[in-house]
């Protein structure tokens, strides 16, 4: 369509186009489009359900909540509108691949869970939280509690309108900069943080959020109370939209919101920046904006009063290696008055204003665990062999690429669990099958000639995911999670499968099914696996041999072993979930930890049943809970038939020397 506008020609085009992308326009794609948009001096809207929203907003296109299948139309008014239109049906219905946002997914550092309740009760003054990432630290607090933003008035006067207008530009354009800040570290950590810096950027610039705050000021309300209020109203819109992916995107809003209203006051709004030395931070909560400029590599420790040991600063602490407590049970003054904190972060405890003979104690502790390392290490790369000559696997555990270097560092010999929902939890938007294929081929490429367990997707329970499992249940550990959940979403499991079938063509990779608690549960998802490599074979894509396993971590399971066993190449025995099943005791519940101890009778007989089944069958019997590191267990362990123990890389070195020794 063309049409006349005075003496320019304008040009009007229009299409409608089914959407075609898995996640619909959720914050990637939607980004994506903006910026393919952005490109073109015409106008676009995209319309959906009569609702239309400008296709240069990123916060427009998210609040439309486009679903794949969807329908649009795309309108286009100017001189380039008919290429813009064409252009962007073609990447909404998967046909062609916009200039790509930062997408860093793939890379995400995420760690593995160790999640461990507290192991002793807390001596006094010690503040019990989550332990979130092993090791001992003690040293300088850096205490960042900012206070919220506050407008100091209401209402400016008429003839201020155009001055604070002009003001919260400058503010706008300083938060900005601060989010253009690059990191030096040049890993997938940092990878990530961009990742999160640019969502953040495509939020403050959004002509939504802009026009929304000036025209209040235009009314001659209070810049900051302006701001403040639009971060709010904005948050609100996403956070009634019947989707996570998009509610989870309320916090951003609300951040920058917060920023450029700290700007306005005169304030950074972030001392964050001023973490200039080795320090340990001392935090309440901390957005992804905070996330995002922390200075990682100068964190010694990290003490947080909120956050559960999946939260994201758990899974950064995890991999940049530092000990962390989250979620400590503390007065914000007690916090706020921190100079210096020990944290044990393997106890999840942690001291504020440690007394001399406390911070003695925790240094001393300190130097013993690089002594015990140092000693270690001349095991790191042996073959461990009990001394009746059985070769057992010390494997690690894992949760993304990132930590490949540092497990090979310790000597894993493979990987036990790779635990694959750190890569959908830890990005904005979900994996493709060719994201996930590239990590999974990284790490079978990395420990060959060795195996590498990758677990199915295992959300739920204390691994929430935004978008795809519920956010609330009643019981969540008891609910709809693991293989249960997989199973009734198969356009997760698939892509997964898939992607890992493909891996396998490039060395040894396995699979391994979570929270398995019935036989039919095991046979469905074998179908899968089959119906999967029917697929790539008709597709012509190269496939490898794939040994499918079951982890044992249910009551239900440990007592079908028998049965199981039958179905399966192997078993992998989940001891931290085992644990808290059979003694029904929450794993997360620092309060119940005398509780949840692998080495209790009741769980050791679950243990023993397991290994007795897969002995009789004559399949694998591996260990991949935190009792797989214990030294106390290996001996136990390895008497029943464990062939492997797959752990958190930094105990490869003892475990090795446990089974030297056996
Ligand atoms: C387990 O339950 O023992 C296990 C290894 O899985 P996760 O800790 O990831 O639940
Ligand atoms: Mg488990």
């Amino acid at each position: 369509m063309a049409g006349q506008a005075g003496m320019e020609q304008v040009m009007e085009a229009e299409r409608t186009a089914i959407v075609q992308l898995e996640e619909g326009l959720h914050a990637r794609p939607a980004a994506r489009v903006v910026q393919f948009a952005k490109g073109f001096v015409s106008d676009i809207e995209i319309v959906k359900g009569g609702r239309s929203a400008n296709a240069k907003s990123t916060v427009k296109l998210m609040l439309l909540a486009v679903k794949e299948g969807d329908e649009i139309v795309i309108r286009a008014r100017g001189e380039d509108a008919e290429a813009a239109v064409e252009g962007l049906a073609a990447i909404v219905t998967g046909e062609a691949d916009a200039p790509a946002t930062p997408a860093a997914r793939e890379e995400a550092a995420g760690a593995a869970p160790t999640a461990l309740p507290a192991q002793e009760p807390a001596a006094p003054g010690e503040l019990v939280g989550v332990a979130a990432s092993e090791g001992v630290a003690v040293g300088p607090a850096f205490v960042y509690l900012p206070h919220e933003p506050q407008p100091r008035r209401t209402h400016i006067a008429a003839g201020e309108v155009e001055a604070e207008t002009l003001r919260f530009r400058r503010a706008v354009e300083a938060v900005c900069a601060m989010l253009e800040r690059r990191s030096d570290d040049d890993d997938a950590a940092a990878a990530t943080a961009a990742d999160i810096m640019a969502a953040l950027r495509d939020v403050a610039q959004d002509p939504e959020f802009l026009e929304a705050v000036e025209a209040r000021i235009a009314a001659q309300e209070d810049p900051v109370a302006a701001v403040l209020a639009v971060g709010r109203e904005l948050a609100e819109r996403f956070t009634h939209i019947d989707d996570a992916y998009f509610r989870a995107r309320a916090e951003d809003v609300r951040g920058v919101a917060r920023q450029v209203a700290n700007v306005l006051l005169g304030r950074d709004g972030s001392d964050l920046a001023a973490l200039a030395e080795p320090a340990i931070l001392v935090a309440g909560h901390l957005s992804a904006l905070d996330l995002a400029r922390l200075p990682l590599r100068l964190l010694r420790g990290l003490v947080t009063s909120e956050g559960g040991p999946t939260s994201h600063i758990a899974i950064l602490a995890r991999s940049f290696g530092f000990p962390a407590v989250v979620g400590v049970k503390a007065e914000e003054a007690v916090l706020r008055a921190a100079r210096t904190v020990a944290v044990d972060g393997g106890r999840g405890v942690a001291v504020v204003n440690p007394d001399p003979a406390v911070a003695a104690a925790y240094a001393a502790r300190l130097e013993k665990a690089e002594e015990e390392r140092r000693a270690l290490a001349a095991f790191t790369h042996v073959v461990p062999k009990t001394r009746d000559g059985r070769v057992i696997e010390v494997a690690a555990n894992l949760g993304s690429e990132a930590e490949i270097d540092g497990a090979l560092g310790f000597g894993a010999m493979g990987v036990g669990l790779f635990r694959t929902e750190f890569l959908f939890m830890h990005g904005r938007t979900l994996p493709s099958e060719d994201e996930q294929f590239r990590i999974y081929a990284r790490v079978v490429k990395a420990f060959r000639p060795h195996a590498v367990v990758f677990r199915t997707l295992d959300i739920g329970g204390d691994k929430a995911l935004p978008g795809i499992a519920p956010e609330r249940e009643e019981n969540p550990f008891l609910g709809w999670r693991g293989i249960r959940m997989c199973l009734d979403r198969p356009h997760l499991l698939k892509p997964q499968l898939r992607a890992i079938l493909r891996a396998a063509a490039l060395g040894t990779a396995r699979v391994m099914f979570p929270m398995v608690t019935d036989i039919a549960e095991v046979r469905a998802a074998r179908a899968i696996v089959d119906a999967c490599r029917q697929e790539l074979a008709e597709e012509g894509q190269e496939t490898g041999p794939l040994e499918v396993g079951i982890m044992v971590e249910t009551p239900a399971a440990a007592l079908c072993a028998a049965t199981l066993a039958r179905e399966v190449d192997f078993f992998s025995i989940g001891t931290n979930d085992l644990t808290q099943y059979t003694m029904a005791a929450d794993r997360t519940n620092a309060r119940l930890a005398h509780l949840n101890r692998a080495d209790h009778p009741a769980v050791l007989a679950m243990i023993e049943m397991t290994c007795r089944a897969a002995r009789e069958a004559g399949i694998r019997v591996g260990v991949c809970g935190e009792a797989a590191g214990e030294p106390a267990m290996i001996p136990r362990l390895l008497g029943w038939g464990v062939s492997e123990l797959s752990m958190s890389p930094s105990l490869i070195p003892r475990a090795k020397k446990i089974v030297s020794e056996c």
